[in-house]
């Protein structure tokens, strides 16, 4: 079976990822300030909402709906985008999803493309795909032209160069940016300045653009960009072949579901009361933007995450990235240890189940990453509960170990000692003993296995009594 390109080839699992993230205290302090920033805005602006909660309870159902019927939905949408002249094609996994979109630029007779950013085609791995094939795709988000000119990779969902800062961007723009000033300035506007004339000239000469979509509307075909800069307008309209490739969960039935995703996304991702471009565009329409439509929808691990009662839920996920700018784990280590297309909480939950290989070091150290604070779940608009989906995928990470994998002999004894009463009591007293072992009162060092937890941090000292003693001293 081919790798799905999820995730990165050649990037460590996540402890060790995470362990050399921690050591670049630049990396840990661009992320601060910027995750502080807008976690601090998002909840002003959340607050000015008085039915937020209603809206976050709708767009859960709402997603609900469309998972649980998906099939029904999915065939209205082919049958409403075929009946307004836009071409439909089905794509199981990241090969062939880039296959056609190879070919269709082809068809298009050119060899370079203008993108808008697309987490869908960061996930099948389409730029790389379209460089084998001849074909350069350019980039036209700011933050996605910082990472492509860097020859990096995206760090978060919303602002993929959140790692990088104001000086770091001015030399990545004069060493790679051609025509750019050999004494451009470290100043946000002066580097938007050089971008936007950058890639002026592509918009301008591109036949053919790809784009993601945050929306697309099974009643009428009709697909939704929501954007900041501009940029998406200009792929949208402009080039004559439009190519848009969408993951198969990002529909909703009617216009009339846009007005709680519309409420829902922005504050919760840019911290803005409405986000300032959005793009509608239903088939084609003669004589009015591009000439040819073509929509790529994308399963590569969908329906078998879809087949999970629990894991489902990570499929509401409208890619907000509030859920990254609250996590103390990403806080730290940023996007990159994660090593996927996905970081974060979502990413933590959405990459192993795409991946769908319990035997991927990689994705599964992933449900791992996290320290079940459950401030994700507090700030996701559709009330993904990403704790629950952690833990339900962590058992499935042990339950695929062999019988003899410490994790997995740890487990069955603790599911033991837990299962009988007596053997419980036993263990508490004896966890309450060994507090008179250690000096200091606090357990710093433990053999392995319990190298493992004391390596980065304190285990917790049993208590001096168990509640069960308690209660028989005091209440029995
Ligand atoms: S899981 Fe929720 S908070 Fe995180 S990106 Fe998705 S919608 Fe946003």
């Amino acid at each position: 079976m081919a790798r799905n390109p999820v995730t990165w080839l050649g990037v460590p699992a996540f402890p060790e990822a995470a362990h050399e993230a921690l050591a670049d205290s630049q990396l840990r302090r661009n992320l601060r300030h910027a995750t502080h920033t807008i976690r601090d805005k998002r909840t002003r602006v959340v607050s000015e909402v008085p039915d937020w909660e209603e809206l976050r309870r709708a767009g859960e159902v709402i997603k609900d709906d469309v998972l649980a019927n998906l099939d029904t939905y999915l065939e209205r949408l082919e049958a409403a985008v075929t009946a307004r002249g836009g071409v439909v094609h089905w794509a199981r996994d990241a090969a062939e999803a880039n296959e056609i979109v190879l070919r269709l630029v082809r068809e298009a007779g050119t060899d370079e493309v203008v993108k808008v950013k697309s987490m869908a085609t960061a996930e099948i791995g389409l730029n790389e795909a379209l460089e084998a094939g001849g074909v350069t795709a350019v980039e036209t988000d700011l933050a996605e032209l910082i990472v492509q000119l860097g020859h990096d990779r995206p760090s978060h969902i919303l602002v993929p160069a959140i790692h990088r800062n104001r000086a770091e961007i001015r030399d990545i723009f004069r060493r790679e940016m051609p025509g750019a000033p050999a004494d451009l300035p470290a100043e946000p506007r002066a580097l938007a300045e050089a971008a936007r004339k950058h890639l002026r000239q592509k918009f301008l000469t591109a036949k053919v653009a790809v784009s993601g979509a945050n929306f697309a509307v099974a009643d009428t075909g009709s697909i939704m960009v929501v954007e900041s800069e501009g940029n998406g307008r200009m792929c949208l309209t402009l080039p004559e072949t439009l190519i848009t490739v969408m993951g198969l969960e990002k529909l909703v039935p009617s216009w009339r579901d846009l007005e709680v995703f519309l409420q829902l996304l922005p504050r919760s991702s840019t911290a803005e009361r409405m986000n300032p471009y959005t793009s509608v565009w239903t088939g084609v329409t003669p004589g009015d933007g591009p000439r040819e439509f073509h929509l790529v929808l994308l399963d590569n691990g969908r329906t078998q995450t879809l087949a999970d009662p629990v894991g489902r839920q990570a499929l509401r996920c409208i890619r907000c990235s509030a859920c990254l700018n609250v996590c103390p784990v990403y806080e730290r280590t940023g996007g990159q240890a994660y090593g996927s297309v996905y970081p974060g909480p979502i990413g933590a939950i959405l990459t192993p189940q795409l991946v769908a290989d319990p035997h991927d070091k990689q994705a599964a150290s992933l449900p791992y990453a996290s320290s079940l604070c459950g401030a994700c779940f507090e700030v996701c608009p559709v009330r993904i509960d990403i704790p629950e989906v952690l833990t339900h995928l962590r058992a499935k990470t042990v339950a695929a170990k062999p019988k003899t994998s410490p994790e997995k002999l740890a487990m069955t004894a603790l599911g033991k000692v837990f299962h009988d009463p007596r053997k419980y009591e036993a263990a508490q007293k004896a966890g309450s003993l060994a507090r008179y072992l250690v000096p200091g009162g606090k357990i710093t060092k433990l053999p392995w296995p319990g190298s493992l937890w004391t390596d980065s941090r304190d285990a917790p000292l049993p208590a001096r009594e168990s509640f069960r003693t308690w209660w028989r001293n005091n209440r029995g």
